[in-house]
């Protein structure tokens, strides 16, 4: 049977493109399938990218297309909603009701980032609320800070945005810190507040506070909180795939061996939704990994099938 490709990637974000790179580069047939929706899209630049600091999400994927197209990969705008094995390889299905065919997969969707149930974060997010130091922080230096306290995870947070101003809150939202974790708040300048957040009280586009329960104000520039971040999906579904728990708490991943071969034979994946604390260039390497990956395997399955006869 015919196929339209050697490799479909699905999701064209820094994972995505970069394992579309890699096997354009070594002149296989790939087509990524984005739906152009990258888990930074909401800041306004990358940071900690070596090279390209500031630079905005969708200039990078840009540029990541232009870089596929250049070696001769195809990108198409659109989502896969499902996929399913065939003879020789797989067909991802779209949601405009196309089919399209190949002999390998490469699985790059990143994570969604579930935020806390609180009016006005979604809103910012990405911008003036945060998740990361290493993203973002140097954006809100020595600017007042609260960090919401929802699990584990923020306690980490306050820490490390402490190093990044003197002005930082810890309000016990939903979770209330231990006493060995107090004591490293105090020892790191966490002020700790007992305290339930209402919403987040802009001024235009930027932030001027958090509304408490109790009626009062907490002025800050920014907020930090502590999303869960999912891989799912009803394409990991139809291939077989599944999720776990992270182990951390912070959300949930697929497992999948140090090419980024998933449980199922032909089925790579990267980025996000393999490794949920990649930044951009992590996600970028891994992306890099499984291209390579998924070309041995072809070059080596072809071999073998020559040998054979
Ligand atoms: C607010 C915020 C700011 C961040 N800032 C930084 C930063 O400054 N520096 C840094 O290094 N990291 C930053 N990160 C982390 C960064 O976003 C991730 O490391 C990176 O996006 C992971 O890349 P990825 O390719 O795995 O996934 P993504 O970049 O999320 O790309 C996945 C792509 O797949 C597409 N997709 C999903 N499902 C389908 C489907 N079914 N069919 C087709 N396409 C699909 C999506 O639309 C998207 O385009 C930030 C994260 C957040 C949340």
């Amino acid at each position: 049977m015919e196929l339209d490709h050697e490799v479909i990637v699905i999701g064209g974000g820094a994972a995505g493109l970069s394992a579309a790179v890699a096997l354009a580069r070594s002149r296989r047939s790939v087509l990524v399938i984005d739906a152009g929706q990258p888990r930074n899209a909401p800041a306004e630049g990358v940071h900690n990218f070596l090279s390209r600091d500031g630079i905005a999400p969708r200039d990078l994927t840009a540029a990541g297309r232009a870089e596929v197209r250049h070696y001769g990969g195809a990108v198409r705008d659109g989502r896969a909603t499902t996929a399913e094995r065939i003879d020789g390889g797989f067909a991802v299905n779209l949601s405009d009701g196309s089919r399209v065919t190949a002999r390998r997969l490469v699985v790059t969707t990143g994570v969604v980032d579930e935020l806390p149930d609180i009016d006005g974060l979604r809103e910012f997010w990405g911008r003036w609320v945060l998740h990361c130091p290493y993203c973002h922080g140097w954006e809100v230096r020595d600017q007042p800070i609260a960090v919401i306290a929802t699990s584990p995870a923020s306690v980490h947070q306050a820490l490390l945005f402490s190093q990044l101003t003197d002005e930082i809150t810890l309000v016990e939202h939903s979770f209330v810190p231990d006493a060995e974790a107090r004591s490293l708040l105090a020892g790191a300048g966490v002020t700790v507040l007992e305290a339930s957040v209402q919403r987040v009280e802009a001024e235009g586009s930027s932030i001027n506070g958090l509304r408490l329960e109790n009626g009062s104000l907490l002025p800050v520039r920014a907020v930090v909180v502590s999303p869960r971040s999912v891989a799912h999906g009803s394409l990991l579904t139809s291939l077989g795939i599944e999720t776990v728990p992270h182990p951390s708490g912070f959300g949930d991943y697929v497992e999948v061996d140090p090419l980024g071969q998933s449980a199922v034979p032909g089925v790579y994946l990267a980025g996000n939704v393999t490794d949920l604390s990649a930044q951009v260039m992590g996600a970028a390497a891994a992306g890099t990994r499984a291209g390579a990956a998924v070309n041995i395997d072809l070059v080596t399955t072809d071999a073998r099938e020559k040998v054979v006869g």
